[in-house]
């Protein structure tokens, strides 16, 4: 195991990348959005929103469609990524309307141009936003197909120059086998890049990961139904995993 620090010195974070997968909005429903789900959301991100911390937001789809499952099905693995990204979007202006509800300014930015629904995704826009204090939400992933949400936030996270990327999972951090099924799994700390890499820990995917490995960004994975956890992660709290060097 490795002693990454980045980060991780009790400092505060300037500019956050959240990613949360799709399913995180489902609760306990089987499918779909959570309205309590959405609301608890809208209230932590509030809170590191009011600390000054500027935040990006990625969403994933896994709770309305996911290409994979639709090439498996039979379907064009491209067209099934658009539907994808599109329900990105679903999710996208679910969690806008729940922050503007809570008093949070947010805009959606697509990488799929919708003018009528949101506003396009530029990298100008994003920081311009940011800048102003808003939540900005970026939404269709990368806009091409064979990639995913996890990618698209460590894009993302670059080209906002985010200094930590959290993952919010519903695990409190990464483990060395799945701990649902293992009673004996036991939670990493801190762990290299090489490390999840290496061992082919389900964090992020591998192109997400060599991003910020070849980019030094750090990500910290932790439970975010934990209240509280959101805001200990951008004060540079050492919650569930860290991963950096
Ligand atoms: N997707 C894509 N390109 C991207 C990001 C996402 O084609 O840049 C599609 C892909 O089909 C993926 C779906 O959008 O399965 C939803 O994203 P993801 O599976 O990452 O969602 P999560 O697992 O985070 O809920």
């Amino acid at each position: 195991m490795s002693d990454a620090t980045a980060n991780s010195g009790g400092r505060r974070c300037r500019r956050v990348l959240l990613k949360l997968s799709g399913e995180a909005l489902m609760g306990e429903q089987p499918h779909g959005i959570s309205p309590a789900i959405l609301d608890y959301l809208a209230t932590e991100i509030r809170a590191i929103n009011q600390l000054g911390v500027q935040a990006g937001l990625v969403i994933g789809a896994g709770n309305i469609f996911r290409g994979m499952a639709g090439s498996v099905a039979g379907m064009d693995r491209a067209t099934a990524d658009n539907m994808g990204m599109l329900a990105t979007v679903i999710n996208a202006l679910a969690l806008h309307d729940a922050l503007e509800r809570h008093g949070v300014a947010a805009r959606v930015l697509s990488a799929i141009a919708m003018p009528t629904v949101c506003e396009t995704y530029s990298r100008q826009k994003a920081h311009h936003h940011l800048d102003k204090g808003r939540v900005v939400i970026f939404a269709a992933g990368t806009g091409n197909p064979y990639f995913t949400t996890d990618t698209a936030a460590m894009l993302r996270a670059l080209e906002i120059r985010a200094d930590l990327v959290c993952k919010a999972t519903r695990v409190d951090g990464v483990y060395d086998k799945d701990p649902l099924r293992h009673p004996d799994a036991v939670r990493f700390a801190s762990l290299s890049f090489a490390e999840v890499l290496g061992r082919q820990l389900k964090v992020m995917d591998s192109a997400a990961i060599s991003l910020a490995m070849d980019n030094a960004t750090p990500i910290m994975v932790f439970d975010m139904m934990v209240p509280g956890n959101m805001l200990k992660a951008v004060r540079g709290e050492r919650i569930g995993t860290l991963i950096g060097e």
